[in-house]
Order: C-alpha cells, then sequence, then structure tokens
C-alpha cells in the first residue's frame, strides 16, 4: 500500500479559464461586445499521491483547457493549484520555472510536439538544461540515454530526428522528454488518441509500468472510457467546462449517476455497466462554450430534463462512497432510465 495515497498531492479549488476574443479600436467604436469564451468553470478536485484520475469528456469540453492551466501552460483566470503544499497560480516566473521540473505533461500528437529540427538526444535533453540537471555533456548523454531505454527506445535512436520514427516511437520520445527531470506529477493530454489502435495498447502499458516504477501520480485526459476505465483510480466526468460527475472507478462503471456519464457509457458496447442496458443516447452536439445554456448545461441534450433543468444549475451532491455528480433528478434518474429490452 503507499503510504501516501492519502495526502493529496494536487489540490485545485475553483478554476475557471476565460478566453477573450479580439476586441480592436473598430470594434469598441461600433458599440461591440468582446466575446468571452469560459473553457473551464469553477472546477474543484484534488489527487493523491500515487493515484491516476482520469478526466474524460467530448473534444471541446475543456479538458485539454484544465491540463494546461493546471501546470500553467495557459494562465488560469480565476482559482488555485496547490502542488504538494505550494499555491502554483501565485508563483512568479522563475519559481513556477522550478516547479515545472515536477510538473510535466505528455502531449496528444507526439509530432506536434517535438522540434524536427532537434535531434532525439536534444529533444529529450532540453529539461535537463533548463533545470540545470546535467552540468555536463557527459553526465547530459547518460541521462538521456537512460531514460530513452526506459520508454523503450535504443541509444542508436539518440542522434536521429522525429520524422525517422513511427507514431508510437514519437509518443515515446515525448514520454522520455516528461520524464527525464523527473517529475513526481503528468498531464497525460490524450496520450494515446492520434495513435493507430495497435499502438495505444503498448503506449498505456509504458505508462502503467513507468508510474509503478518512478511513483508517478497522473491527470489522464481521454475521449475514451475504455481507457480511462482501464488505467484510472477514479474518474472526473467533464461537460462544458463543468466536473459532472466524479468518483472511484468502479462506482463509476458500475453506477455512473449523471445522465451525460451514463450516455458515454452506452455507446461503448463493451463497458459492461448499468448504463449498457440503459437507452442514453447522446444526441445533438456539445452546445457552443460562447453562449452555453442556462441551467443545467447538459439539458439540451438530456433525455431526462424538466423545467427546473433549464432555468438552475444543478448543485454536486454525494452519492456514497466518495462518488459525487450533479443533477437534479439524482435521487430518481435510475429507475428513469428506460431499459434496453
Ligand atoms: Fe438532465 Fe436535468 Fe440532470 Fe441536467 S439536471 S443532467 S438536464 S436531469
Amino acid at each position: 500500500m503507499n503510504p501516501q495515497a492519502d495526502n493529496p498531492l494536487l489540490d485545485i479549488r475553483g478554476l475557471s479559464k476565460t478566453y477573450l476574443g479580439r476586441h480592436n479600436l473598430a470594434d469598441r467604436l461600433s458599440g461591440r461586445q468582446q466575446t468571452r469564451v469560459q473553457a473551464v468553470s469553477d472546477v474543484s478536485f484534488d489527487i493523491r499521491a500515487g493515484e491516476v484520475l482520469g478526466l474524460i469528456g467530448e473534444s471541446g469540453c475543456g479538458k485539454s483547457t484544465l491540463g494546461r492551466s493546471i501546470l500553467r501552460l495557459h494562465e488560469p483566470t480565476t482559482g488555485t493549484v496547490t502542488f504538494d503544499g505550494v499555491d502554483v497560480t501565485g508563483l512568479d516566473d522563475a519559481a513556477m520555472k522550478a516547479m515545472r521540473r515536477r510538473m510535466q505533461i505528455i502531449f496528444q500528437d507526439p509530432y506536434a510536439s517535438l522540434n524536427p529540427r532537434r535531434t532525439v538526444a536534444e529533444i529529450v535533453g532540453l529539461p535537463l538544461k533548463l533545470h540545470g540537471l546535467a552540468p555536463t555533456p557527459a553526465e547530459m548523454r547518460d541521462k538521456v540515454a537512460a531514460i530513452v531505454e526506459k520508454v523503450g527506445l535504443k541509444t542508436a535512436h539518440l542522434d536521429r530526428y522525429p520524422h525517422q520514427f513511427s507514431g508510437g516511437q514519437r509518443q515515446r520520445i515525448g514520454i522520455a522528454r516528461a520524464l527525464v527531470s523527473n517529475p513526481e506529477f503528468i498531464v497525460c493530454d490524450e496520450p494515446v488518441s492520434a495513435l493507430d489502435v495497435s499502438i495505444q495498447a503498448q503506449i498505456i502499458e509504458l505508462l502503467t509500468d513507468l508510474k509503478q516504477e518512478m511513483g508517478l501520480t497522473y491527470l489522464f485526459i481521454s475521449h475514451d472510457i475504455s481507457v480511462i476505465g482501464y488505467l484510472s483510480d477514479r474518474v472526473a466526468v467533464m461537460y462544458l467546462g463543468e466536473i459532472v460527475e466524479m468518483g472511484p472507478v468502479e462506482s463509476i462503471l458500475a453506477r455512473p449517476r449523471h445522465p451525460y456519464t451514463q450516455s458515454l457509457m452506452s455507446a461503448v458496447p463493451e463497458v459492461e455497466t448499468s448504463a449498457r442496458k440503459a437507452r442514453v443516447r447522446l444526441t445533438g452536439d456539445l452546445p457552443s462554450p460562447l453562449s452555453p445554456p442556462a441551467g443545467c448545461k447538459f439539458h439540451t441534450r438530456c433525455p431526462l430534463a424538466i423545467d427546473i433543468c433549464r432555468k438552475t444549475a444543478p448543485r454536486t451532491e454525494p452519492v456514497g462512497n466518495g462518488h459525487q455528480a450533479a443533477c437534479h433528478r439524482l435521487a430518481e434518474n435510475l429507475s428513469l432510465l428506460d431499459p434496453v429490452q
């Protein structure tokens, strides 16, 4: 058992991220309002040391923005991110740079995230250089070679360029770059969704093994409930910038309480849950975050929506065993769902 299992390594309170649209002089003179997109709205959760929190939702729901805001790659608009007791939202540039050694990210698209003009040795060695972790070229080469081998590549690959690798190998380079500074927390931002299905399983196994070996903590972002169900200890479900349900993975898979979570699961035949038997079909597109629906943001697509859902946002309520959800019909929604015959 991990003795640190109950300590929150990361504590996020009231995190929001709003992007402002362009608003030039002509816009101001004509009285045109500046557009605002609230990508993340008042999100709070913690992640314990050694835990994998899976974050799931459709494309465009704000999950990548949330991951990047936690690392301050995108500056949060409001809220706090406390990492190992330190409020990272209050750090100056130098202190934040030092903190990034401990908080890293693996990006979705390994090709776009690797500099095509740099060799593997240069790409993977860059964090060591930035953080002063390898004072001599020989130490740099040794540390880079060690992590490259740990992620399943060969030292013979060190002087090659990203275009000389397959998609799976490129993601291994991205993983090596994230891990070379020996971080504790990693945002895995859809790390397998750009890969062939046959390669996805290898990368998932690699991330699982590295987590055990290096004692890592992950925020694992994905739109794939099978991947999230396999890897996560707890799951947070995001819809239009809000966490609508969160809980232990077994509880979320066996008894999802929010109609949105139920609809995500009923779309995947191999996920064996009560939701599989529920006819909760997700229809229509995600509404634009430029003009989110009033009340419960899911009401435009929810088969269980009633009057209050269109006017009042539901509060997040506990439903037992660390499981919580935000829905006006929590008490009744399981019995209301229409079982498949
Ligand atoms: Fe559906 Fe209403 Fe619950 Fe929102 S609050 S998920 S609209 S039932």
